[in-house]
């Protein structure tokens, strides 16, 4: 065997027997060749990609330890229970721990007794920690979240920059960088410093194709819209992010209120009170955590089922990486987001407070960025593909403005025309709102002070409400007829101005045209299924209970979900299913099988309801009618008549003789029989169509000639 494919082979079954994945995902076979071939890598793929395989596969088939730079402790916590759930040895240094603690680790690595070290970036000015370091052998060096150390990201963390020390103390040791958000710009800060040495680069694509998009106007106060999309998640994990602590706790008490498991988590609760949520969340004691941006960094929980946001974030990274957080799992997951325009003012009104500059300038676009994404038409998991200079085709069915499907489109060219002009006759120097007073006739101070009362504009369009009104401006915005500049003052594109020579029409769809809506609320109910899956949550939250660990970390829901429909009963059969390799075969394949064995027969035989259709057919029965006749007096075709006594017989309302003297009674038509007999199946009845077909065809063909 030629050595590549030799080499292939170990790596496949690493995969499957540790890990135990059956293939490896876009991009991670190729960073785990660079580092096994001694070459900087940095990798950027959406959360939920893989990432953490990329590095950790590897490290297991070289001999020494690897360093793995990460930014929360909570980040790292959950690294080092999932290694240590699959029997690799991994330790975390940080500062919560004592002397005593870090100095054992120090000497578990200088023992080389361990696969995986997690640190912070500040661990790298310790004297102590690089003498360690120095006397030990790294297999490479890992920086997740690599994206902290730029600026030009959204999260830049100083202590990042400690980092570019890196290869300068131990410029022979590869440096594997890892994120998942990096426009092209953060891309190139990366890798400049953290130094990388003609590093492989690669760039997976930012589409999530397991995350369904939806983002609404909010209505009102958005609690309806939020209570039905949550309705469609009963029992699962999901993260409501708010933009205030306050609302945090009001929306919280909302679902506690309407018996859903939520609380509440912002920065300025106190720490125990933090931890205990953020735990009870990671162990599925509670289903929600509404929170601010300040959880979720150090979430690794990979069953979360939803995200939504009852208010627009302040920058597409923010959005990307919090609605990232759903469905790291693979499975599909669902997220919303619901906005207002008020949003975008509130979060423009803090940026104008801060001093003038680039920085100022570079949030005011990103601001703009996120609130033309929210009330834009385009495919979402492209306009974001777009915004991090990504090129990627339109999702067509995962997300609201792809699935809508044929919305009605209202002419809004004069309205556009008024719009415009208003902007124009008061010289480019006002906001959304004082336009929209010109055009209404408002008698408000402003309006009388810049005498824009004497505007030929002035009330041409008070047939329209503010919200209409906002929503044209919306469109304008979205086609880039218009643009927001400084202190939210409207400006007129080039596109603006051929809207106003006509040359331009203006569309917009009927449901974006500003009505008020209103939302109803709607039931949903478990099915059979999902009861089943209930079941497997359940000893799965029992056994990370006895263990005090997240419940993931037994076994993410994609395996629970393939378990509790497969129903494996032997260890191989277990071993087919996603993420089962040998090591969870050991610890949990016994108390798994047997319930796998315990819901086999529930699963075959899914007893149906006893309804009263079932009753009526029952009566009949009893009264010793025979089955044509009962088929005859319920109106009902006779395998419909057959299915009930089926049921009937399940239910041990008539016994299996009164059943069978029953079917008896059936005559199926000789030439049907004969058919049958000779091996003639219900599969075959598209052929058996066809071929009648062909036959009337036919016949009528000779019947003309
Ligand atoms: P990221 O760090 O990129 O957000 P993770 O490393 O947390 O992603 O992986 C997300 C999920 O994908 C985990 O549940 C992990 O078990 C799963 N996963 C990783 N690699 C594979 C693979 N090759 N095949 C199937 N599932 C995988």
């Amino acid at each position: 065997m030629n050595r590549r494919i030799q080499g292939k082979a170990i790596k496949t079954k690493f995969l499957k027997d540790i890990f135990g994945h059956n293939s490896f995902r876009t991009f991670q076979e190729e960073t785990v060749d660079s580092i096994l071939n001694h070459r900087d890598v940095l990798t950027i793929l959406p959360t939920g990609g893989g990432k953490s395989l990329c590095y950790q596969l590897p490290s297991i088939m070289m001999e020494g330890v690897t360093i793995v730079i990460s930014p929360l402790i909570a980040l790292m916590q959950d690294q080092v229970l999932a290694l240590n759930q699959l029997d690799i040895e991994a330790k975390m240094i940080n500062s919560s721990q004592t002397m005593e603690q870090n100095e054992s680790i120090y000497q578990d690595l200088l023992q080389n007794r361990l696969k995986f070290v997690y640190v912070a970036p500040e661990r790298f000015t310790s004297n102590d920690f690089i003498s360690v370091l120095h006397r030990i052998n790294i297999n490479y060096f890992v920086i997740d979240e690599a994206h902290c150390v730029s600026e030009w990201g959204h999260e830049f963390r100083s202590e990042y920059r400690n980092l570019n020390r890196l290869k300068q103390m131990f410029p022979e040791t590869t440096i594997a960088a890892f994120t998942a958000t990096a426009t092209k710009k953060v891309e190139a800060d990366i890798v400049k410093s953290l130094n990388l040495n003609n590093p492989t680069i690669l760039r997976g694509k930012t589409q999530r194709d397991n995350l369904n998009i939806d983002i609404k106007k909010r209505v009102s106060n958005g609690r309806v819209q939020l209570l039905n999309f949550i309705k469609g998640h009963k029992n699962d994990s999901g993260i409501i992010y708010t933009y205030t602590r306050k609302e945090t706790q009001n929306i919280a008490n909302f679902l506690q209120d309407n018996n859903i498991s939520a609380k509440a988590y912002h920065a300025g609760l106190p720490t125990d009170v933090k931890n205990e949520v953020f735990k009870d969340f990671t162990h599925d004691r509670i289903n929600i955590v509404v929170a601010t941006i300040a959880f979720g960094m150090g979430i690794d929980k990979s069953n979360i089922r939803f995200v939504a946001h009852t208010s627009m974030p302040k920058t597409m990274e923010n959005y990307y990486q919090e609605i990232g957080r759903a469905g790291r799992d693979g499975l599909p997951s669902n997220t919303l987001l619901l906005y207002s325009k008020a949003d975008e003012v509130q979060k423009r009104m803090q940026i104008d407070d801060l001093p003038n500059g680039d920085y100022k300038n570079l949030i005011y676009k990103k601001l703009e960025a996120m609130y033309l994404y929210c009330i834009s038409s385009s495919c979402r998991h492209q306009s974001i593909a777009k915004y991090f200079d990504d090129e990627i085709e339109e999702c067509k069915t995962l997300c609201d403005n792809c699935t809508k499907g044929e919305v009605q489109k209202v002419d809004i060219t004069v309205d556009a025309m008024k719009f415009i002009s208003a902007i124009l006759r008061s010289e480019q120097k006002f906001g959304q709102n004082h336009i929209i007073d010109i055009l209404r006739g408002s008698k408000n101070q402003k309006i009388k002070q810049f005498g824009h009362d004497s505007l030929s504009v002035y009330g041409i369009g008070n047939e329209k409400s503010k919200n209409e009104w906002s929503a044209i401006c919306d469109r304008l915005l979205d086609l880039k007829a218009l643009y927001i500049a400084e202190h939210k003052v409207l400006k007129i594109g080039s596109v603006g101005s051929d809207i106003l020579k006509k040359k331009v029409e203006v569309l917009i769809d009927e449901d974006k045209l500003g009505y008020v809506q209103k939302e109803e609320l709607e039931a949903h109910e478990l099915s059979y299924d999902e009861k089943i899956l209930e079941e497997f949550k359940g000893l799965r939250t029992q056994i990370a209970n006895e263990q005090n660990v997240p419940a993931y970390v037994i076994f993410g829901d994609k395996t629970l979900l393939e378990l509790s429909s497969k129903l494996p009963v032997t260890k191989e059969e277990m071993l087919e299913i996603h993420g089962i390799g040998e090591g969870k075969i050991e610890k949990y394949a016994d108390v798994f099988l047997e319930l796998c064995i315990r819901c086999k027969p529930t699963k075959l035989k899914q007893p149906k309801k006893l309804t009263d259709t079932y009753v009526k057919t029952l009566e009949l029965i009893e009264d010793n009618n025979d089955i044509y006749t009962i088929s005859q007096i319920r109106d009902l075709q006779l395998p419909t008549i057959v299915l009930h006594i089926n049921v009937l017989n399940e239910h041990k309302k008539i016994n299996d003789e009164k059943r069978v003297e029953l079917l008896n009674q059936i005559v199926i038509p000789k030439n049907i029989r004969n058919w049958c007999e000779e091996g003639m199946k219900f599969e075959d009845l598209k052929q058996l169509r066809q071929y009648l077909y062909l036959f009337e065809l036919t016949n009528n063909g000779s019947k003309n000639k």
